[in-house]
């Protein structure tokens, strides 16, 4: 095993980290396909309101490429079809039926893995509803079948501080992953398994495919951060990641020529500790946070992700729920508060000087102001990145500048923007910026 330094980045101590128990919870009485984490895709749907679906059916397939489908996690009927904004569409949701129904595909050995044919595999996983777990870099869209990836990057840690630990994610599955292994061989010659240092003694057994450890900085363990750290020319920036639980999902489909449904989600909430939750793919979010306290706010993840309605179904790549207190309340004298129990990267607050864990919310204390060229948003970037420069190239719509001072090498970690005294959204401007310039492309 390798060790990948990280310099930058952000270790935070924060409350509610799950332990590592697991409950499972009743089948929900609704799942719902959700489009609105899939990055870049225009959809097209393929159901419509009352259709009766079985386990794998496809819902909807990507207009670029109509042969990556996005399918059914469940058996039922397509009881809504919501839009938001210009009819883009946001969720199918389906009811589900007592009795669960599969489309079946051929079954494959664990032998044939790595001898099968790399088109009739990808074929597959585009009919499965598996191909999008492949991500290419530079942008993360879903991986082009056409191309060979230099590498492919396996990250054990999803991309949040609190993603579902290792450890629950291979109980009882861990076959899988070691065939997933062999099945990326036939894509790609130079397979990257990556784990946080903090994870390894759980795995007792499971060390044997990890190729590289990473420090317990936020986000050392992103696939990007990986990336940056290793290539060493331009052709590898175009290379693949997927994560541990989806491999596991791609050879569990192929092994048993049915959909897999079961997912791994963490909750967390500052004042308790919760187990990991074991549920299906696309299930209710009420059903996942339970009872909610007035003005609380749910994301996809503490630093980057998305906010999400209770009243939703969970996406295909999210798997950690985050509840944090939407208090918009202005303190008084907050400036000569000791902030004791502020979590802070500077050292504003005295809270610097403890390791207790302490509780993220929602307040930005302040408007946005002009960038004061402080440089903690330089200081924290784990791929070495002027955020404010690049912040300003995009502001005067040079993208040959923002791309000269490397915006393509940001993972989008949500770390800038948290430490930003100005209050200015950097991650978003970035990202916004990559996005436009990988549609003026397409
Ligand atoms: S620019 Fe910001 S969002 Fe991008 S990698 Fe650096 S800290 Fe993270
Ligand atoms: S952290 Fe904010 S204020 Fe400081 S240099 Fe970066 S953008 Fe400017």
């Amino acid at each position: 095993m390798e060790n990948i330094k990280i310099l930058k980045g952000f270790k935070p101590t924060l409350t509610g980290m799950p332990d590592l128990s697991t409950i499972q919870i009743p089948e929900p009485e609704t799942i719902a396909v959700s489009a609105m984490d899939i990055p870049f895709i225009r959809p097209k749907l393929l159901v419509k309101e009352n259709d009766s679906v079985k386990t794998g059916t496809p819902v909807f397939c990507d207009k670029r490429n109509n042969r990556i489908q996005y399918v059914s996690p469940g058996t039922g009927i397509v009881k809504h079809i919501l839009f938001g904004e210009r009819r883009q569409l946001k969720e199918v949701v389906i009811a589900l039926e007592k009795t669960e129904d599969f489309v079946r595909f051929e079954p494959i050995s664990s032998e044939q893995m790595d001898k099968a044919s790399r088109s009739t595999m990808t074929a597959q996983l585009q009919q499965g509803g598996l191909w999008q777990c492949f991500r290419q870099f530079p942008y993360r869209d879903t991986a082009d079948e056409t191309h060979e990836p230099p590498m492919i990057i396996v990250s054990l840690n999803g991309n949040d501080p609190f993603s579902p630990h290792p450890k629950v994610v291979f109980e009882n599955e861990f076959a899988f992953f070691e065939s997933g292994i062999k099945l990326l061989k036939l894509f790609s010659k130079r397979i990257i398994v990556t784990s946080r240092q903090g994870s390894l003694q759980r795995l007792n057994g499971h060390k044997d495919l990890i190729t590289h450890v990473v420090s317990d900085s936020y986000p050392a363990w992103d696939p990007a951060v990986v990336l940056y750290k290793l290539k060493q020319t331009p052709k590898e920036n175009m290379s693949w990641c997927i994560t541990a639980e989806h491999l596991i999902l791609i050879a569990k489909f192929l092994l048993t020529g049915i959909y897999p449904v079961k997912r791994v989600i963490t909750v967390t909430r500052s004042t308790d500790k919760k187990p990991h939750i074991i549920t299906r793919q696309g299930a209710p979010v009420k059903n996942l946070v339970g009872s909610l306290a007035e003005n609380s706010l749910i994301t996809t993840g503490r630093f980057n992700g998305r906010s999400v309605d209770p009243g939703s179904h969970l996406g295909f790549f999210e798997n950690t729920l985050n509840i944090i207190p939407d208090n918009q309340t202005e303190e008084l004298f907050g400036f000569i508060s000791p902030g004791l129990t502020k979590p802070t990267v500077s050292k504003t607050f005295l809270s610097c000087l403890t390791r207790t864990p302490k509780a993220l919310d929602c307040n930005a204390h302040g408007e946005e102001r002009a960038c004061i060229n402080c440089g903690y948003c330089t200081n924290i970037c784990p791929v070495d990145l002027a955020p404010s420069f690049i912040l300003k190239a995009l502001l005067s719509e040079d993208i040959e500048d923002a791309l000269s001072y490397g915006l393509l090498d940001c993972c989008r970690c949500g770390l800038c923007s948290y430490t930003c005294p100005s209050k200015i959204e950097l991650t978003k401007i970035l990202s916004d910026g990559i996005n436009a310039h990988y549609k003026d492309k397409e």
